[in-house]
C-alpha cells in the first residue's frame, strides 16, 4: 500500500510507512534538514530576523532538494506581533516563494480577510495547515484553489472541519500532525471516515496530491 505522508510535523522522527515533511522554525535553526522538510519565519516570531536576514536564510535553503515548501507563515491576530510586521514577512516569504517556485504553508488565525487580500497577487500553491474552518469558510477558501492539510483538530468528534471536509475537493487534502504526538494513521482515520473512503484509495490521494504540489511549482 502507498506510503503515509505527514505533511507538517515540528517533531524530528522518522516512522516506517510514513513521509515526513518537519517544519524548520527559521527563529530557532536555520540548519538545512538532511530530510524532506518545509521552512520559515512563524508569524509568532516576526519579530526575531530582519527582513534582510530572513531572505538570506531562504535563499541559503532553495538550495536544498529537501525542501519541500516555505512556511509556515502567514497571519495570526491572536498573537501580539503587530499585524503589520507579520504581513511584511508574510510577504517576504510569498515572493521568495515564487522565486524559488516552492508551494507556501499558511498558518492563519482570525485574519481570513487580510490573508486572502495578500495571497490574491500570489499564483503558486498555497497550503491552509491545521486547517479548522467552518463551512460557509471553507467554500469560500475552496473557490481561491487552496490545499487543506488537516490535523489532529478532526480527531475530536465536535471539530468544525470534521463538518467542512465535504466541502474540499479530495484533491485538495492532507494530513498532518503539526506539534501533536497523536500518529498521521488516526489523522487519515479520521478524515477518510468523514469523506466515507477506503483507506488505499484515501492514501493513493493523498499521494497524488503531494506529487500535483510539486509538480505544479517547477511548470
Ligand atoms: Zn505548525
Amino acid at each position: 500500500m502507498d506510503n503515509y505522508i505527514n505533511f507538517h510535523t515540528h517533531k524530528l522522527s522518522t516512522q516506517d510507512g510514513v513521509i515526513t515533511v518537519y517544519n524548520q522554525l527559521l527563529h530557532e535553526d536555520a540548519g538545512i534538514p538532511k530530510q524532506l522538510y518545509s521552512a520559515g519565519l512563524h508569524p509568532w516570531h516576526a519579530d526575531k530576523l530582519s527582513a534582510a536576514e530572513l531572505s538570506r536564510i531562504l535563499d541559503l535553503h532553495g538550495s536544498s532538494s529537501n525542501l519541500v515548501a516555505l512556511g509556515e507563515t502567514g497571519l495570526d491576530k491572536v498573537c501580539k506581533i503587530p499585524i503589520q510586521l507579520q504581513q511584511d514577512i508574510f510577504e517576504l516569504q510569498l515572493n521568495k516563494a515564487v522565486i524559488l517556485r516552492k508551494p507556501v504553508i499558511i498558518h492563519c488565525v482570525k485574519a481570513w480577510e487580510e490573508m486572502l487580500e495578500i495571497t490574491r497577487h500570489y499564483h503558486i500553491p498555497m497550503i491552509l495547515h491545521g486547517y479548522n474552518g467552518s463551512d460557509q469558510l471553507t467554500a469560500n477558501l475552496v473557490k481561491r484553489g487552496f490545499f487543506f492539510s488537516i490535523g489532529p483538530m478532526i480527531l475530536n468528534p465536535n471539530s468544525k472541519i470534521g463538518h467542512a471536509i465535504q466541502f474540499i475537493p479530495l484533491s485538495s487534502v492532507l494530513c498532518e500532525t503539526d506539534e501533536s504526538d497523536q500518529s498521521i494513521q488516526s489523522v487519515y482515520n479520521a478524515a477518510r471516515g468523514y469523506l466515507k473512503i477506503k483507506e488505499p484509495d484515501f492514501r493513493r490521494t493523498i499521494i497524488e496530491n503531494f506529487v500535483r504540489l510539486r509538480k505544479e511549482c517547477e511548470a
